[in-house]
């Protein structure tokens, strides 16, 4: 228990410290939120959100993670946010189409609206992420004389992973319809979302070419 408020303590710590050091604007602020196993941001409320669950991670690794988040908010990336209106856009048509019977075009139209939010995701959304690395990645480099910001990144998703796998054995006990409802959410979420992030290992090249290499 006091491991887990001590861990806790230190993501916050660390973000505090990278205010003082003027690399976290002072607008930006951090809420814990249990349960997500990664860092996430919302640009309109400029709050970069962590799970406690990763304050075990290395001290270079939650730098990394918050000052990618960081990066999503001060570049002003909204490409997850275009997609999702886009890609609402198209189902409501479908929708609309069917139940108010506005004919076969609403529908094809609603389909064509799919497929380009899922197009202009795969776009978009890795051309936020690769950049949200660099902008972190230059960071650790020029102010924490980490000349190789690709090797914390490859750390720090080999230790998420820990960390989800450890936690999917803790729900091992779960309700079977939970756990099979948990499934299902897991799937949708990686069909419309995740399998259009970048791979972790295109990042990790992608960080490395940008960043370790440079003078
Ligand atoms: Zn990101």
């Amino acid at each position: 228990m006091s491991l887990t408020s001590n861990s806790t303590n230190l993501i916050e710590t660390i973000f505090s410290e990278l205010k003082n050091q003027k690399l976290i604007s002072n607008n930006i602020c951090l809420r814990p939120s249990h349960g997500s196993m990664s860092f996430d941001s919302i640009w309109y409320t400029k709050e970069i959100i962590y799970d406690p669950d990763l304050a075990s991670l290395p001290e270079d690794e939650i730098k990394f993670g918050l000052l990618h988040e960081v990066g999503h908010i001060e570049k002003d990336h909204r490409g997850s946010i275009c997609r999702g209106v886009i890609f609402a856009a198209g189902l409501s048509l479908i929708g609309c189409s069917v139940w108010l019977n506005l004919g076969i075009f609403g529908s094809i139209f609603g389909i064509f609206l799919l497929v380009f939010s899922t197009m202009l995701s795969s776009k978009v959304l890795a051309n936020d992420e690769f950049q949200s690395d660099i902008f972190a990645g230059n960071i650790l480099r020029n102010r924490f004389k980490i000349m190789a910001p690709s090797t914390i990144l490859a750390s720090l998703f080999s230790h998420l992973k820990n960390i989800r796998d450890q936690s999917n054995k803790s729900s091992d006990g779960m309700f079977l319809g939970f756990k099979i409802f948990k499934k299902l959410i897991n799937i949708v979420c990686y069909l419309f979302l995740e399998s259009h992030y970048p791979h972790e290992d295109e990042r990790i090249a992608n960080l490395k070419y940008e960043c370790d290499n440079k003078e």
